[in-house]
């Protein structure tokens, strides 16, 4: 869930040095030159510390074959943080599905917890649509509560899936992000950071693969985080913010975006006043709310991090989201077999 008694709260200027302690500032304009431009996750980046890359948008689909999968303790973490990234690989080609650890019981609108449940799955079934994943896990640990789980069946079930489905690519929370006080925030991404390597392994939760699941581990994670964070991607989210925003408006149940507009509206309205940014009706005021306030005006306040906008002016672009991306290291070995082989 976003609510956060958070520091961040306290850089109100939102500047990113403050966020993410390991970031280079001036030379930051060195990052958008040719040669450092990102080919995208189809190129693999070797992570160095403060070295940033901008993935901008990829024309065509070059990501198609490969699989992603999106994954948030609670049905407003993925919109909140990550969705103009994930729809941006969707719309690049990749197929994918959303994972949910909590049933959310404890977040939002619900006269009994049965129907929070219920409310929550249904926004995050929406919230799937939205991004144009097409398979849904709930996996359903309670609320609040997923420390006191075992971390070895949490990782047998997310590497099970992360086989099922061949997944490459992850987003998710960052396992190392710092300050994190929610326990189904940090228990999820340093599980998922586990998973993600060990889904490869031949020797792991082998009786999956006596079942005819075949070793896949996970290849590219993008994680985002709520406090100090060493980010090297700078992703471009200025084509599918619209999306972001969409997805946002189906967290009704909990959450900061969702019909907050319309409610802003109906207090002014009844105080004989109005905010023209809201427009005139309340799917209007819920949409422009999200963009303007949520995502950024008041974006340290609802949701514990710099506005994107912010995030990406300061890179020259209109809206950003930031993330520590761990790709596949290079080898210099077949290079240098090509040119140093002799025969025998
Ligand atoms: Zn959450």
């Amino acid at each position: 869930m976003w609510t956060r008694r958070t520091f961040l709260g306290a850089f109100s200027t939102g500047t990113l040095a403050t966020r993410h302690l390991t970031l280079p500032r001036p030379s930051l304009v060195n990052a958008r030159e040719p040669a450092q431009q990102s080919s995208g996750s189809a190129r693999a980046e070797t992570m160095r510390e403060g070295e940033l890359v901008i993935e901008r948008p990829l024309a065509g689909r070059p990501h198609a074959g490969k699989v992603l999968a999106a994954i948030q303790p609670h049905s407003d973490d993925l919109p909140l943080f990550a969705a103009g990234t994930v729809a941006k690989l969707v719309a690049e080609g990749y197929t994918g599905c959303l994972i949910r650890m909590s049933n959310d019981e404890k977040a939002g609108r619900g006269a009994t917890t049965g129907e929070i449940v219920l409310n929550n799955e249904r926004d995050n079934d929406a919230i799937a649509s939205a991004l144009g994943l097409t398979k849904v896990f709930n996996l359903n640990y309670r609320n609040h509560r997923m420390d006191n789980e075992s971390r070895q069946e949490i990782r047998g079930r997310l590497i099970h899936i992360f086989r099922l489905m061949k997944v490459d690519t992850i987003v998710c929370y960052d396992p190392w992000g710092h300050y994190e006080e929610n326990p189904d925030h940090y228990v999820t991404g340093q599980v998922v950071e586990s998973a993600a390597w060990m889904a490869g392994s031949s020797r792991d939760y082998v009786e999956q693969l006596e079942a005819g699941l075949k070793p896949h581990g996970v290849s590219e994670k993008y994680y985002f985080a709520r406090g100090p964070q060493l980010i090297n991607r700078i992703v471009d989210i200025s084509g599918t913010i619209d999306r972001k925003v969409e997805c946002n408006r189906a967290n009704v149940t909990q959450g900061p975006a969702g019909e907050s507009g319309a409610r802003l509206r109906g207090r002014l309205a009844a105080e004989k006043r109005r905010l023209p940014i809201l427009g005139n009706d309340d799917e209007t005021a819920n949409r422009q709310y999200i963009k303007h306030v949520v995502l950024d005006l008041d974006s340290p306040a609802l949701r514990g991090v710099p506005s994107d906008r912010d995030l990406g002016q300061r890179f020259g672009l209109d809206w950003a989201e930031g993330f520590h991306y761990i790709g596949p290291p290079a080898s210099k070995l077949a290079q240098y077999i090509a040119e140093n082989a002799v025969a025998l």
